[in-house]
């Protein structure tokens, strides 16, 4: 499978303008006319709109893929059939430069809305991707055998299979947007961003023409029950949890954290909130919203470190000393930030959660805060909480996170306690 690599002759900065040919972007613009297209390309560099290239952290790949001979730099996706299978929007939040500055919401379509740019030449490419998909998860059939959820056919089969739509999101950066979300200059912004990934965009420091910055880093997947366009209905209630990815719970089941439990009990509030009451159902709309931030955004690395410095101080691990000791190793309590998140809601319309699954103040807050009204908060059942996760979650009961119970005190705190290294 060995791809000839042209040897360029010189090596192709990216730090100064290559000429002339780039298509002009006007973030927030109402039609994708008005706002041109992303071009983030790396084949034609005078097209260029944008600091980055597309894919996020899998851009390097990319890179180890021509740099192997397997890619050619100048392959351009063929995306005969690829469109939407439920098409999402325009909304009005589109067009609000204030709402949507992390994601393209055009990224979906572009084959369609800049099919004439591409047939000229321009090598624009989706950055969001929207399918269907059955979704069978060992909580889901054990809620249906406990009679907590029915098939109903249409939503959820007798098998346990969640009929869903999913999306996935790679970020697209509008840097004056973001620089206002994080209340900082964007010169500083630019600025950190480039010294803090060890000069990796020389761009965000010499080329303040360009705006739009596509990062290196995880993006989002979204997951809907029920039909999308019902998502920007505010008659239509919503179920929604907005989760951060959690490798070692959400998929190995580890139960030092609630983050798969949390996952599941909100995947079954989904369906049970898309299906029709006849099946129990409240005839309303699920969504998932899944970050790759994996760790609080600190890296799994990270993140174990942290547990092995939770289990191994004195006393063991305790509620009491549950985000000191997190911040003794990271230097922050979380790095999440959640000014970023609303964003993916603004692109499915929703202007109304009736119910959002989460206990985060910080992610109530920055939902609320964007302008979305949020109705119930639904917390996880006791009996969900596996026994090591109690240090977590009483740790964040205390520290102000929502629950409808009695926040544990500095005395409770001291005594949740949980597993031992070798336990
Ligand atoms: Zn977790």
């Amino acid at each position: 499978m060995s791809v000839e690599v042209p040897a360029p002759r010189h090596i192709r900065l990216t730090s100064h303008s290559g000429g002339t040919g780039a298509l002009p972007v006007r973030w927030g613009a109402a039609t994708p006319a008005e706002r041109g297209p992303v071009v983030g390309t790396t084949g034609q560099r005078s097209h260029r709109n944008v600091i980055g290239t597309h894919s996020g952290s899998y851009s390097v790949y990319r890179a180890l893929a021509v740099a192997a001979g397997a890619l050619s730099r100048q392959h351009r996706a063929d995306l005969t059939n690829t469109s939407p299978t439920d098409p999402i929007g325009p909304y009005p939040q589109w067009s609000d430069p204030g709402k949507i500055v992390s994601l393209d919401p055009w990224g979906a379509d572009v084959a369609q809305v800049f099919a004439g740019e591409i047939a000229a030449g321009y090598d624009v490419r989706p950055t969001i991707a929207v399918t269907k998909a059955h979704v069978i998860l060992p909580e889901v059939i054990e809620a249906l055998q406990k009679g907590r959820l029915k098939a109903d056919g249409k939503f959820l089969t007798a098998g346990g299979a969640a009929l869903v739509t999913k999306a996935a999101i790679e970020p697209v950066w509008w840097l004056p947007g973001v620089a206002k979300r994080f209340g900082c200059s964007e010169t500083d912004l630019r600025r950190v961003l480039f010294e803090e990934t060890g000069g990796m965009y020389p761009e965000l420091v010499t080329r303040s023409d360009l705006e739009v910055f596509l990062p290196p880093i995880g993006g989002q997947t979204i997951y809907i029950f029920g039909n999308p366009h019902d998502l920007a209905d505010p008659a239509v209630e919503l179920t929604a949890r907005v989760h951060d990815e959690c490798n070692g719970s959400d998929v190995f089941g580890s139960d030092i954290c609630t983050c798969r439990p949390y996952l599941t009990h909100a995947i079954e509030e989904c369906i049970r909130g898309a299906q029709p009451p006849s099946a129990g159902g409240r005839g309303g709309v699920g969504l998932i919203a899944y970050s790759r931030k994996e760790g609080r955004a600190l890296g799994e690395v990270t993140k174990f470190l942290v547990y092995n410095a939770r289990k191994r101080q004195v006393g063991g691990d305790t509620a009491d000393q549950y985000f000191a000791r997190t911040e003794c190793v990271a230097g922050v309590q979380d790095m999440r930030f959640q000014e970023l998140m609303p964003d993916v809601l603004h692109w499915l319309g929703v202007r109304k959660i009736h119910r959002l699954v989460s206990m985060s103040n910080m992610k109530f807050d920055a939902i609320t805060g964007s302008g979305i009204e949020v109705g119930e908060r639904v917390n996880i059942p006791d009996e969900l909480i596996p026994a090591d996760a109690r240090v977590e979650m009483d740790a964040k009961m205390a520290a102000g996170y929502f629950t409808p119970g009695e926040v544990p005190t500095a005395e409770k705190l001291k005594q949740t306690k949980g597993r031992g290294l070798n336990e």
